[in-house]
């Protein structure tokens, strides 16, 4: 992969995990999530981020609740997958970048009880959020940014295909 002299990115993204995660969401009526997997790197000075994979856990979904009570009732669940995922990839440097969920025919931002799961569970500075809007077919990336009213920000991506 190049990366353009004069800009990076702050998210990069493979097409074949950016389309498995459209695919789920729009099986769905109703707001599901999972996390993105990948690698950290730096450019200078900019942090950007690789996402190469990701987890869903059927199990976890559960039309009655939302989104967020749903990613604190089964972070352990996610937490395992991953460590096995890292272990079965033998690669040290996979990190969580973050987490992906819908909101069915709501558009794109972040909830205020996302911005406190962003908060808690994805606090550092490359974790994204990646909202997708299956029935509007629209997606966006956010990060946390204190300066920014609204608590966070829209930040750029890439997807590499
Ligand atoms: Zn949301």
């Amino acid at each position: 992969m190049r990366i353009s002299k004069n800009r990076v990115f702050s998210v990069y993204i493979f097409d074949e995990i950016l389309k498995k995660v459209k695919n789920i969401t729009e099986k769905y009526e109703f707001e599901v999530f999972g996390y993105l997997i990948g690698e950290l790197f730096q450019w200078n000075s900019k942090l950007y981020i690789i996402i190469n994979d990701m987890i869903y856990i059927e199990s976890c979904t559960d039309s009655t609740r939302y989104s967020v009570s749903q990613i604190k009732g089964s972070a352990g669940e996610y937490e395992k997958e991953f460590r096995r995922l890292k272990k079965k990839n033998n690669n040290k440097n996979l990190r969580v970048l973050g987490w992906w969920h819908s909101h069915p025919n709501l558009g794109c931002f972040l909830s205020s009880t996302d911005l406190s799961t962003q908060k808690f569970f994805f606090p550092e500075s490359y974790q994204v959020a990646l909202v997708i809007d299956p029935m509007k077919k629209n997606y966006k990336f956010f990060t946390l940014d204190e300066n920014n009213n609204k608590g966070y920000k829209e930040v750029s991506h890439a997807i590499i295909r």
